[in-house]
Formats: structure tokens, C-alpha cells, sequence
């Protein structure tokens, strides 16, 4: 079995049976895709569109792509023929723009909420308040080619372990509180939280996706 085969092996038998993995292959070469493939592995994380469209087009069509980076409004037609989840929605414009181009494509896409749960400036996404906004809005009613099907948080980048938890606990609190809103358009099924770093955490916190990319194909 290859070193790639063995990480993916080795980190879903650590999952919980609710917890999905997602295998973040930003950067990496067809090659390594592959390898995962061949092992039987078929849901990939990208943060690029140009580069998850290029490899979407080389690869076999049954893969599950998941754009997990921040996505400009302009970029979403290239991604919405085949993309499967988009993580990090945290616009209504952007939101806006997904469903004009699902409708293009004859499809419903699903989305994640991105929120903001670090103390970083760096970090993209709503703050709690803004996503209960978009969520109970009129003009988010009207939107009837996507569905929101949950929420994704980065927690800190650092070692304070207990700060991480509390961001963790803060979205699967504030994504409980969402599954009231449950309509055509929203049902809150996935929580898509945790990296190589702080996956365990994650999971300890009711994540139902980890997006790991480092622990699988090494460094970037
Ligand atoms: C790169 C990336 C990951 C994976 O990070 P690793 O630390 O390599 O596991 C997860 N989520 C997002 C949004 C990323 O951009």
C-alpha cells in the first residue's frame, strides 16, 4: 500500500462513524490524487478553482469535489457544473451568484456557511449574527437552487488547545441552534470543521467533516 493510502487508511479508522473525511490535495500533483484514488478514495478538497478545475478535468468523473477556499463571485460558473459542496460561502452576493449558476447548470448546490470562530484577522466568514441575517432574509428565500446543508469554521492556529475546543464548541452550538431554521432551502447536516492540526478536537466537537490535507500528502 503506498505512504498516501496508509495515511488516508490510518485517519479514517480514527473517524467516528459520523465524521466524513475530506482529502485536501491543494498544491499536491495528479500523481498523489491518484494514489488516493486507486486506494478507493473519492472526496477531494481544493482552495483553488482554476486548480480544481484543471485537475477535475483529468481525473475520473465519480470523484467528489469540494471547493473549501474563499470563492470569488466571478469564478463560481467555472466549478458549478460539477462541484459537489462549496464550504466557504460568506456572502449573500456570492450566495446570489452559486444559484444563478445552478440554475444554469440544472442543478441544486449545496453550500456551507463559512463562519468566523478564530480571534485572526485573516480568517474569511460571518460572524454568527451576520449568518442568522442571511439565513431568516427575504431575498434568501428566494434563492431556490442551492441549499444550505451546514456550517465550516478554522479554529486558531496556535497550540492553546482549550481556545480551540471553545471555537470548535461555539459553531456546533450556534449550528444547533440553526437546525430551528430547517426549511426547503436549509438543513443543517454537516459541520465542517477541523485540519490536520486539531482534527481530534474537532471530531471530540461534533464535527461531521475534516478537511485534512498535510497529515495525508505531507507538507505543502
Ligand atoms: C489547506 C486547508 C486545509 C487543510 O490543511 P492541513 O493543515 O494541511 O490539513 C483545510 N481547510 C482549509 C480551508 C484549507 O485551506
Amino acid at each position: 500500500m503506498s505512504l498516501i493510502a496508509q495515511n488516508i487508511t490510518g485517519i479514517l479508522n480514527e473517524l467516528n462513524a459520523n465524521t466524513k473525511l475530506i482529502a485536501v490535495t491543494k498544491t499536491k500533483p495528479l500523481e498523489d490524487l491518484l494514489e488516493a484514488y486507486q486506494s478507493g478514495f473519492k472526496r477531494f478538497g481544493e482552495n483553488k478553482v482554476q486548480e480544481m478545475t484543471d485537475k477535475y478535468e483529468r481525473l475520473p468523473k465519480d470523484i467528489e469535489w469540494h471547493m473549501i477556499g474563499h470563492l470569488q463571485s466571478n469564478k463560481v460558473k467555472y466549478i458549478a457544473p460539477y462541484v459537489y459542496l462549496i464550504h466557504g460561502v460568506d456572502s449573500f452576493k456570492l450566495l446570489k451568484e452559486i444559484n444563478k449558476e445552478a440554475i444554469k447548470n440544472k442543478r441544486v448546490i449545496n453550500c456551507l456557511l463559512q463562519i468566523y470562530i478564530a480571534q485572526e484577522e485573516t480568517k474569511f466568514g460571518l460572524s454568527k449574527e451576520e449568518a442568522y441575517e442571511l439565513l431568516t432574509s427575504e431575498a434568501f428565500g428566494q434563492l431556490d437552487h442551492i441549499k444550505i446543508i451546514g456550517l465550516m469554521g478554522m479554529a486558531s492556529n496556535c497550540d492553546d488547545t482549550e481556545k480551540i475546543r471553545q471555537e470548535f464548541r461555539g459553531l456546533k452550538t450556534l449550528f444547533d441552534s440553526f437546525r430551528a431554521l430547517e426549511s426547503k432551502s436549509i438543513s443543517m447536516k454537516e459541520l465542517s470543521m477541523g485540519m490536520s492540526g486539531d482534527y481530534h478536537l474537532a471530531m471530540q466537537e461534533g464535527s461531521t467533516m475534516v478537511r485534512i490535507g498535510s497529515a495525508i500528502f505531507g507538507s505543502r
